[in-house]
């Protein structure tokens, strides 16, 4: 048996999110065009005989600029230390020289994976340029060209982690998909609906906090708090009458009714609470620990 714990790095964008979904089956974490989406490591879990994999997904890789950032950031390093086995993953569309500096920057001292993603947009040229310019680099052990996105290449990089997985007993039971709280999936799918719906700063500063989650008999019911930094965003976020706000929480309700394949009751609060990304009591409540 293997077992072991598996970390994916790579700057905003590259496409770990896709990646983990990819290889989970399931919307683990959340996947948005614009940056800066995944704030937390996100686990998720791979049991098959012979083998088990614990996939965490970091923030990208990003300069602090806020205490919110520097969290990120220490999220980056503590995967970083806790890993088996790194995937580092360069979009077919980034700067390979400036991914090989940041990942250099790791002083990873695990093996790891250079992944080549988003493949579906690549030559085969301009493949085979970026395979000898990362084969030459003493961190990497294995270049796999993968496409998250259209979920190829994935057998053989299963087959590569597992080659570099250590010898032991699984970590967790045959079932659990994540150790991560449901509140915690909930809260990241409400978030994806507000980067999906408002523009500019509004995403990012916003957070959400799952505060009740009652299993009733016939649904679920969930009361969340979107929480903003000014009145003018919290009026945002409403919209005229209440329409934008009804809109969210209706799209946010198909979703998480698809992930926990149950009916759920959902209300939505829209509270303002100034600073909130620089407060490190707030961020403790919001769970940026
Ligand atoms: P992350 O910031 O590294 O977590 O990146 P995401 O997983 O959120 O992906 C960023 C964007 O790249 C999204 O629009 C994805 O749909 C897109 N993307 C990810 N993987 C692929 C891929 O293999 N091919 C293509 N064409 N796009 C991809
Ligand atoms: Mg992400």
């Amino acid at each position: 048996m293997k077992a072991g714990f598996v970390s994916i790095f790579g700057r905003p964008n590259a496409g770990k999110s896709t990646l983990l979904n990819a290889l989970m089956g399931e919307k683990l974490a959340i996947v948005s065009p614009k940056v800066q989406t995944t704030r937390h490591r996100i686990k998720g879990i791979i049991t098959e005989p012979g083998y088990q994999i614990i996939f965490s997904d970091t923030p990208g890789i990003i300069e602090p600029r806020y205490k919110l950032h520097e969290k990120m950031m220490s999220a980056v390093k503590t995967a970083v230390d806790d890993a088996d086995v790194a995937l580092l993953l360069v979009g077919a569309d980034e700067n390979p020289e400036e991914a090989d500096a940041i990942f250099s920057s790791l002083r990873l001292g695990v093996p790891s994976l250079l992944l080549i993603n988003k493949i579906d947009r690549l030559s085969a040229d301009r493949l085979q340029e970026l395979r000898d310019f990362f084969g030459q680099k003493k961190y990497v052990k294995e270049i796999v060209p993968i496409s998250a996105l259209n979920r190829t290449g994935l057998e053989a990089l299963l087959a590569a982690i597992v080659g570099l997985l250590p010898e032991g007993e699984p970590f967790f039971e045959d079932d659990d998909l994540s150790d991560l709280p449901t509140k915690f999936f909930v809260s990241e799918m409400i978030r994806e609906k507000i980067f999906h719906l408002f523009k500019d700063e509004i995403p990012y500063h916003t957070t959400v906090l799952v505060n009740e989650f009652k299993e009733k008999t016939s649904l679920v019911k969930i009361r969340a708090d979107i929480i903003v930094q000014r009145e003018t965003q919290k009026g945002i976020l409403l919209g005229e009458g209440g329409k934008m706000i009804r809109r969210l929480g209706t799209e946010a309700r198909k979703d998480i009714e698809a992930f926990l394949q149950q009916k759920i009751f959902l209300e939505l609060f829209v509270k303002v609470r100034p600073k909130w990304r620089d407060n490190d009591n707030m961020l403790k409540e919001y769970g940026y620990h």
